[in-house]
């Protein structure tokens, strides 16, 4: 575990395990980096193979959440937690009121919000238990302001690639959840032709009922299209899907996109341009960070649609330096992130 610690910059992993329990509640909460303020991530409840998944999933999403407060330029530093879904049936209520003691129990280092597997009143639990907390009900859910940054992204992408606006472009929306069905609305409201997956059928047909067309599962990433959104899990960009991939922009909200690092440069080379996943997915830290500080709502989402220029100004640096986006990103993720240390230690 130090090691993965040392690898990915953590710089702190907390476990807990309730103890009224006959099955004991699992959880693990990363923080990642607090030079910039108080960790905010997330909090994912998924079922997984073993406690070193669920583990090695909290840290790279941790970093993920450093790096995207980062660009995003928001007075926090980036920290997630993962609960491990137990396989037997359990109390949801009593699971996320232990979760909010956990997170109190770190005294305002992290503050959680949604993330898959979560949900609005899940977080009103929590707040019962810890006022660290940043989209319960009286916030509300940050999922279309990501779908709003994730749209303005794509927007950007096409300009910069293409030169084509949106009522020109077909879009592969992978996934119909919170974010991407939103997405497929907001694509399809301005004149995209929309190809439409998820593993729910009922997501699937309140896309289809919107004008996407609905195609299978295992096809999505082959549909020969302008933007290819991941909007489910993680990892969709890997070495067996990179030589199937029909699409000239990558563009979703789903984090960590890329499997291995190596994904990133095995997409330029093909041509395929790439919108970070930390950086265009922001949205949603946006607004959960500026509403839990009480900002303007006008201006919150002046803040997202900033998203496109960020976005641009990536494209044109890795145009000029011919390199990956995503090596540019993470060059500025990690330069910001070590001003900030060396602000703090001066
Ligand atoms: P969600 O759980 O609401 O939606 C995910 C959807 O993907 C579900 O409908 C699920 O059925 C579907 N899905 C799962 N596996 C699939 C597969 N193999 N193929 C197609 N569909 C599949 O989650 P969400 O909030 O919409 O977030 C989606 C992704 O974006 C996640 O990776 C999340 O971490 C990331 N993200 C979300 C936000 C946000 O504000 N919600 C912000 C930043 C990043």
């Amino acid at each position: 575990m130090f090691k993965r610690m040392q690898q990915l910059q953590c710089e702190s992993v907390h476990c807990f395990s309730s103890v009224d329990q006959d099955t004991p509640f699992r959880a693990f909460i990363v923080l990642h980096n607090t030079d910039r303020g108080p960790a905010l991530g997330g909090c994912r409840l998924k079922s997984y193979r073993n406690e070193n998944a669920a583990l090695n999933d909290a840290m790279r999403l941790a970093q993920g959440m450093s790096y995207k407060a980062a660009m995003a330029d928001i007075p926090h530093g980036g920290g997630k937690a993962v609960i491990m879904e137990p396989a037997e049936p359990y109390d949801r209520n009593a699971l996320f009121q232990w979760f909010g003691r956990c997170v109190d129990s770190l005294n305002g280092r992290y503050v959680t919000a949604m993330d898959v597997g979560t949900r609005v009143d899940d977080m009103d639990t929590i707040a019962t238990q810890t006022q660290h907390v940043a989209s319960h009900s009286a916030i509300g859910d940050p999922s279309p302001h990501t779908a709003r940054g994730v749209f303005a992204g794509i927007r950007a992408a096409l300009e910069f690639q293409q030169g084509k606006s949106l009522a020109q472009a077909r879009v592969a929306v992978q996934g119909l959840g919170h974010v991407g069905l939103e997405l497929s609305r907001l694509l399809l409201r301005n004149g995209a032709t929309v190809f439409a997956t998820d593993t729910n059928l009922q997501a699937c047909d309140k896309a289809a009922s919107l004008g996407a067309e609905v195609v299978d599962l295992n096809d999505i990433h082959r549909v020969g299209v302008d933007v290819f959104a991941p909007c489910a899990l993680g990892a969709v960009v890997n070495d067996s899907s990179l030589a199937e991939l029909q699409c000239r922009i990558v563009a979703g909200c789903a984090n960590n996109q890329l499997a291995e690092p190596h994904c990133g440069d095995a997409l330029a080379q093909r041509g395929i341009l790439y919108a970070p996943d930390y950086v265009i997915n922001a949205g949603g830290l946006i607004y959960a960070a500026g509403r839990y500080a009480n900002r303007d709502e006008d201006l919150i989402v002046q803040d997202v649609d900033q998203i496109y220029y960020r976005l641009l100004r990536l494209f044109v640096a890795a145009q000029s330096r011919n390199c990956s986006v995503d090596q540019v990103a993470d060059q500025q993720a990690r330069e910001i992130l070590r001003n900030d240390h060396i602000k703090l230690s001066a």
